[in-house]
Formats: C-alpha cells, structure tokens, sequence
C-alpha cells in the first residue's frame, strides 16, 4: 500500500508553519516530499572513538553528555551553547552558536552522536555546529552515515526535513515497482522503493549511486515514454493530404531575391513530404535566428493554400503579427491568396488584386474566416477562442514558439475547426538546442533543424564595453548613422525602479538602466541632433506600430527598447546593437537580442555594456562572444548551468520534472530511449498507467 497522494499536513509535526514553508519549495504531498530530493551529502559514515575523531577531523562520534550549558554574550546579542563530551578514550568541547533550546533538548548523562568537522580554536579541539542526535534503538539519521543537504528555506532546517523523510518513508514502506523486471535486470537497476530509502539515507557511496541512477533512468524513461505516446497518439490523427504543388512552389522560389540554402531546401522538403501523408504533422522547425525559417514557413504555407486549405500563422506579440503579416503579403504578392491579421486590436485583410490592406470589423473578419474566404490568418493567441471557427484549417503555424508560455502552447492546436480533419501542425524556433538533446525535449514531435546561416552574413562583430570606452562607443556609433545605418539601445527595464522587464535580473533592481533614463539621457546629452524614440512592452499598440514603422523607414535612427524587441523583428538596415546592463540578461536572451542585427550585408556591432565589471560577468559573457553559434552556446550552457539559463521560464513543466537527471546525459538517454520502446512492443499495462496519469509520475 502506498501513500504518495497524501499531504504532507498529516504527517507527524507538520503544523501550519511547517507546511507553509514546505509549499514554498513545491512540496504538497509525500510524492513531492520523496522526490525532493538531496543536492549533496556530507560524509559521516564513519563512527570513530573520540580519540580517532581527533587525528580524522570528519565523523562521527558517540558520546556521553557531561556537561551543557548556555552562556549569553547580551551585547552581541548571541547565545552559546557549550558542552563537554567523552567516551573511553577521551573527551571534546562541543559549541554550538544561538541554539540555546539546546540545553532543553540534550541532558547531561545522554548518550548522543555527533557528526561534523573538528576546528582548531584557540583552547584546543572544538566540534563546533555539529549535527546531533540522541542515540536510541534506531539507526541514525542525521548523523553517522552520508547526510542529506537538501534545498531549502531559512525556516525550514534540514533536520526537519529529514525527519520527515523518515517518517514519509516509513508509510511508503514497500511502493510497488512498475518498471518492468527485465528491464531493471538488462540495465542493473535497483528496485523503486530500495532506490528512494537511499537516495535519502543512503548505506554507503555505492548504494547511493545505484539509486540516484535508478531515480535518473525514471526521470528520463517517464518522460520519453510519455512523448512516444502522445507521438503516437498524433500519428493516428487524420489530416487533409496536402498534394505538393510542385509548378507553382518552383515559382514562388524563383520569385525570391535569393537563393535558397541548402538547409532551407531540406527542411522544406521534409514538411511537405509530411504534410502529403494524410496523418497530422506534428514537427518542429528549428534554425538559428536569422536562418530563414519563414520562407520555408511560407513554401507549406502556399501549398496548404493551393489545396483549398486555411492556415493560422500564430505569433508571441502583435508587433511580430503585425511585421509577418507584411512579410508573408509581400512574399505571396504574385500569387492569389487571401492574407488576414488579427489582433486583439487589429483586423487587416490584405487584398492581393488590389495589393494593399483593407482594414474591416472584427465581426466582418470572423465571417470572412467562417467562410474560408481568408486564407492565411496571422495573429496572436487571440486566433484561439470559440467566436473564431475555420472553415477548413490544414495547417497551424507557431512562429517563434519559444515564447509562447507552457499553458498557452497547450492551448495552440485548439483551434475551432468546422472540418472534421485535424490540422497539420508546424512550430518554429530560434532556441538553438542541440539535435541530441532536441530530440529528448521534444520528442513527441519531428525534427527539421536547418543548421546554416543564408551566405554572406558578416560574423556582428560583438565587444564588452568598459566605462572608460564608452565615449569612444558613442562617437563610433555616430559614425556609423552619418552612414546611412540604424541602432538598437536594449534596457532591461521601463523606468528607473519600477516593473522588471526580464527575468534575469530579479536580484539587482538598483542602478539597473532603464528605457525612459536613457531616452533622456541619449536624446538630450549624447545625440542632440538624432531622432531617437523609444518602445516597450506598455505602449499603446497603435503608437508601437508607428513607432515601428518610423524605424523601418529609417526615420528614426536609434531605436530603445525593452527586451520586447527579443522575438522577430527585422530591421536590416539596423547594424549597431548596444545592450545596457548586459550582466542582467541570460546568455541565450543575449544570443536572441544580438540577432535583431547582422541581417542585412552590411557589418554590424554589438556592445555590452555592463554595470558590474567582476571577473565572472566578463567571464560568462565573453561564452556569448566566442561562440560560433546558438547551438554551441546553448551546448556550453547547458555543460555550464543546465538548462534552466536556455529554457527559462517557457519549458519548466518539463524541467520540473528532471530533477535529478540531465538532459546531456546522452549515455541514459540512449538506455531510457531503448527501454521505451521495449515498453511501447511488449507492456501495455504500463503504458495504459502512463497515459492515465496527467502529470509526470516519477513513481506510482
Ligand atoms: P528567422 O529564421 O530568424 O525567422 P527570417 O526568416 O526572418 O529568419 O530571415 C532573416 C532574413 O534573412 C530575412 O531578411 C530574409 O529575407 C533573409 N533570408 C532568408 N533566406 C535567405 C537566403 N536563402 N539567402 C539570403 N537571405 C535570406
Ligand atoms: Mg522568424
């Protein structure tokens, strides 16, 4: 019998405080509490004699209590706990600092163990702050063996937790296993329920690496099996069988001002190969920033449109609606398809006989969709919603999908569709993940990665700029707008002390720069004679896109903005990047920022500014300068960091539930991966378990 559900509210001592506290680190039931797992032990497994204690300095010891007793030092406001212990071969001064309620709990003539590290103080050998517990009839648990160190918070220490493991343990005495017997025999794996008892308190460093691989192979076969799942599940999903046009897509390339890359070429025939199979595409496209994922978005998006079927083109911001909109107008001029956006406060149809944008009701526009008379709809999430039916939708696109939170992502492909066929589904994003590790994160979709930049592109030529340089910058920076060129001024915030912009820079909000100083400061001080605006993400939308509008006219020569102009904006004519605060920003923001410039022929230039001039932020910083590519810099990150820096906040659903295994693990990536289709041939009962379960389960 297992109790995994229950609260940890009905656990022993557990009263409201205690709960609060556990709530904060994620933990509301004893599956939560078991799965909390440590994040490092302290090595007390020896018990050693006083006298062997003194030459080893680590361990620990069991003792008998001579004396305790408290002294107050009132004017440091601190309280001392002193003792004196001994066994047959000696005895040891104990103190510990401002835990009077010691004396309360630890009597003179107990027997009690010790752990810690012995210090030289100035009379003699001292145990200071060591672990204690009184001896009784059962094993200890928070000393005499490898400790746990968990996360935690202030108030809640680590002996509480631990004796909370004991007892969430003791309930959870025997968790059926559900991995399947000879799986656990080919990869020597070790029982569930053995597993968790040492991850906790483990025996030795032998058994704690067979559990922590056990707990690591749960993680990443519960996750695969799950993705090949719902895979399948997909696969089985009718969908129109879209006929590849070859006449007129050989038209549309040849209409370009360019050659397509190779990888653009691959990638295009994999989807349209995909999309003729009659089964729902499920696939991601993945490129660097600036790879040219639109155009290849495009090439399905004209096939699609030459069978009679719709496409939602989905986009994070409505200034990137907006842009793409334009963009996919201009590209398709020559050919007859209806082009509608629609925003929460924009509805454009794009006439392609009369060649410009008519703008109509909302309620006009819904009935145009209805009726199939549009045939390509950008817009926000706000495609999504039950006013808005398709007629015959073939194909959802989502542009820059990595912005897109978790819960809004799972909301995509419900799109109201009057066909009975399920639409194709394509998804497109500049996250720079490694094919190994893509292939684990989004396993429950194909994979196209279009590996090189369109030729010519100079390398932005990217500097960290000191305090002493930046006069220097700016007189550059002059120079190169008396050139005809364009500039970028990233802040990571509004205003001087309000709303954070990203997430990166919770800890510092003091001395951070933000867009309406700087506006200040740049206009009035440093380049009187320019035009210069600003944007972010709490201007009226009307007012961003004449703002966006002045800059792509080249009205505007420099251009500062929040992080809102993260996601899609191309600006060709825009060389010059400065990012304030730099140190604020994560590498993988960084790397997506700088690749708003260096997408024209001329070369372009990025500069960091940084606030806070330490050996580290120059250290992690210059990773952005030396990396060749996103994928390279994502592949150092993830060595580096792990993936919470690259994902942020859009992939946690999935990071939470790794909490113990690595996504660069590629030797248990490769097990897990074979075990899972073992699973997926020969054991329908489990998979039955998994697809029942909502949530990850580590263990049921
Ligand atoms: P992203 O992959 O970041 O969405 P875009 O599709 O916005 O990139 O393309 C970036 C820029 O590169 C655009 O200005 C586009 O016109 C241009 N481009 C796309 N494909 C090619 C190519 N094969 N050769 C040269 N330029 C290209
Ligand atoms: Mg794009």
């Amino acid at each position: 019998m297992n109790n995994l559900e229950m609260p940890v509210s009905e656990l022993n001592r557990v009263g409201k405080t205690t709960a609060t506290q556990l709530k904060r680190i994620g933990i509301k039931t004893l599956k939560d509490l078991l799965t909390h797992y440590p994040f490092r032990y302290e090595d007390y497994s020896q018990i050693l004699t006083i006298e062997e204690f003194k030459t080893q300095k680590t361990g620990t010891i069991k003792a008998k209590v001579n004396l305790i007793a408290n002294r107050r030092f009132f004017r440091k406001k601190m309280i001392l706990t002193e003792a004196i212990v001994s066994d047959k071969t000696g005895s040891l001064q104990i103190v510990w600092f401002n835990q009077g309620f010691l004396t309360k709990t630890i009597k003179s003539g107990q027997e009690i163990y010790l752990a810690g590290k012995i210090d030289n103080a100035n009379h003699g050998l001292q145990l200071i702050n060591p672990s204690y517990e009184i001896c009784a009839n059962q094993k200890p648990i928070h000393t005499g063996g490898l400790i746990p160190i968990y996360s935690s918070t202030t108030r809640l220490t680590q002996k509480q937790i631990r004796f909370l493991m004991s007892q969430a343990l003791k309930i959870n005495n025997d968790i059926q296993d559900w991995l399947p017997m000879p799986i656990k025999n080919q990869h020597r794996l070790i029982n569930l329920s053995l597993a968790l008892k040492q991850i906790h308190f483990p025996e030795n460093q032998k058994m704690l690496k067979q559990a922590q691989e056990r707990l690591k192979f749960n993680e990443l076969f519960l996750f695969q099996l799950r993705n090949q799942i719902v895979r399948e599940r997909i696969k089985k999903e009718k969908a129109p069988s879209i006929e590849f046009k070859l006449k007129e897509t050989k038209r549309f390339v040849k209409s370009l001002p360019f050659k397509l890359t190779n990888g653009q070429r691959k990638t295009s025939w994999e989807i349209i190969n995909d999309l003729k199979k009659g089964n729902k595409m499920n696939r991601l496209l993945e490129g660097d920033v600036g790879s040219g994922k639109t155009i290849v978005a495009v090439i399905s998006c004209l096939n699609v449109v030459l069978n009679n079927y719709q496409v939602a083109y989905m986009v994070p911001t409505e200034i990137l609606a907006k842009q793409q909109f334009q963009n996919i107008s201009d590209l398709l001029k020559k050919f007859k398809v209806k082009i509608g956006l629609l925003t929460r406060t924009n509805a454009l149809i794009y006439d392609p006989k009369l060649q410009e944008n008519i703008k109509i009701t909302k309620p006009k526009f819904l009935k145009k969709i209805s009726s199939g008379e549009i045939n390509i709809i950008v817009g926000t999430h706000s495609l999504i919603g039950p006013k808005i039916k398709f007629k015959n939708l073939g194909l959802t696109i989502v542009d820059e999908q990595h912005r897109f939170g978790v819960k809004q992502r799972h909301s995509l492909t419900k799109l109201q569709n009057e066909s009975k066929l399920f639409a194709h589904f394509l998804s497109l994003t500049a996250t720079p993940i490694p094919r190994s590790i893509a292939l684990t994160l989004y396993g429950d979709l194909d994979l196209s990665i279009i590996e090189k930049m369109p030729p010519g592109r100079k390398k932005i030529i990217t500097k960290i700029v000191d305090s002493g340089e930046r006069i220097d910058t700016y007189q550059f920076i002059k120079e190169e707008i008396k050139k005809g060129r364009q500039a970028f001024v990233i802040c990571p915030l509004i205003d001087p002390s309000t709303s954070l912009i990203s997430n990166y820079n919770q800890t510092d909000e003091l001395g951070t720069k933000s867009v309406k100083e700087e506006y200040e400061k740049l206009s009035k001080e440093i380049f009187p004679d320019l035009k210069i605006d600003f944007i972010h993400g709490k201007i009226k939308n009307e007012e961003k896109e004449k703002i966006m509008k002045d800059f792509n006219s080249n009205k505007t020569k420099i251009l500062i903005s929040t992080t809102v102009v993260e996601v899609g904006i191309d600006v060709p004519n825009s060389t010059i990047m400065i990012i304030k605060g730099a140190e604020h920003f994560g590498l993988a923001q960084l790397y997506q920022l700088r690749g708003r410039i260096g997408r024209g022929s001329d070369q372009s230039y990025c500069f960091l500014f940084v606030e806070n001039e330490g050996p580290k932020t120059k250290k992690r910083l210059e990773a952005l300068l030396k990396a060749k590519n996103g994928f390279e810099l994502a592949q150092k990150d993830l060595e580096l960091r792990g993936p919470g820096e690259i994902f942020s906040t859009e992939q946690s659903g999935f990071l939470s539930s790794l909490k113990i295994a690595k996504l660069t693990d590629m030797e248990l990536i490769q097990k897990t991966k074979s075990a899972v289709q073992v699973v997926m041939k020969n054991y329908p009962n489990l998979i039955k378990k998994v697809k029942k379960s909502i949530n990850m389960i580590h263990l049921e």
